[in-house]
């Protein structure tokens, strides 16, 4: 479904990913893992299309990035880990703006978003100011604007930051509902916990580079030990 390959970007000559190739199928959950600096922003920007890489190419279902890039980003959802809303708009008018983007039909929006403050617990938060919304509920909106067009591939950096536990849980169920859907979903993490919960794949990234890429399981038998953390620390230790 995307298959990325040899993608490499430099910062100033300095290397931040380097000649990544991967291939995530429909329907599946896989989670980059990896420390401070690891690269995994820049992957996912790169394959979101918000930064052009030095070498490589990024398909979905067979649409180049670099060809065809107004088809390729209408497929998909970027949500950064710093969420990002204009101030001044309350959370119905962001959603609102996203919908119309992505050309959602009024009766189908008014559906979907009705359900979703429902499932995210927005309350009459949708029509304050997202200038007075706390990270949590900016995090929240920024879901609700990624479900609202639900795209074939969903990135997502560090979407636990700033949830408290509950809220942790409905991101968790919404992924698995979403992948059960058929969405494709590439969600970065520092949480290994979160990682086993939810990733059917996961790839270790250090200093750019794609140290493994495998199922928990698999990752598990490498450390000959149930724990993933181990290895992780050791695959990453260099760091
Ligand atoms: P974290 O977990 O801390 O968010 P990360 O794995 O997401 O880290 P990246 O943000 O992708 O890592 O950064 C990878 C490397 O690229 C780092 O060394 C970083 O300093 C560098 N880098 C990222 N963006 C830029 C930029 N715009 N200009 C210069 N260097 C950058």
């Amino acid at each position: 479904m995307l298959s990325v390959r040899n993608l490499s970007k430099n910062f100033d000559g300095i290397p931040a990913v380097k000649n990544l190739s991967l291939e995530l199928k429909k329907g599946e959950i896989f989670v980059l893992l990896g420390p401070n600096g690891a690269g995994k922003t820049t992957t996912l920007k790169l394959i979101a299309g918000l930064l052009h890489p030095d070498t490589g190419e990024i398909l979905l279902d067979g649409i180049d990035l670099k060809k065809e890039p107004v088809k390729y980003k209408s497929l998909i959802g970027y949500v950064p880990d710093e969420p990002f809303i204009y101030n001044k708009l309350t959370g119905r008018e962001f959603i609102n703006f996203v919908a119309g983007l992505f050309g959602i039909k009024k009766q189908e929006y008014d559906k979907r978003l009705t359900e979703l403050i429902k499932k995210f617990e927005i309350g009459n938060w949708i029509d304050e100011p997202a200038e007075t919304y706390s990270h949590g509920m900016k995090q929240k909106i920024v879901m609700c604007q990624l479900l609202i067009h639900e795209p074939e591939l969903i990135l997502i950096d560090e979407p636990l930051v700033g949830l408290d536990p509950k809220m942790s849980k409905i991101v968790r169920e919404t992924f698995i509902e979403l992948a059960q859907k058929g969405k494709t979903l590439l969600v970065s993490t520092h949480t290994l916990s979160f990682a086993r919960q939810i990733a059917q794949r996961l790839g270790i990234i250090n200093k750019g580079e794609l140290k493994f890429v495998g199922t928990p399981e698999e990752l598990a038998r490498i450390a000959g030990r149930e724990d993933i953390e181990e290895i992780y620390l050791k695959l990453t230790e260099e760091n």
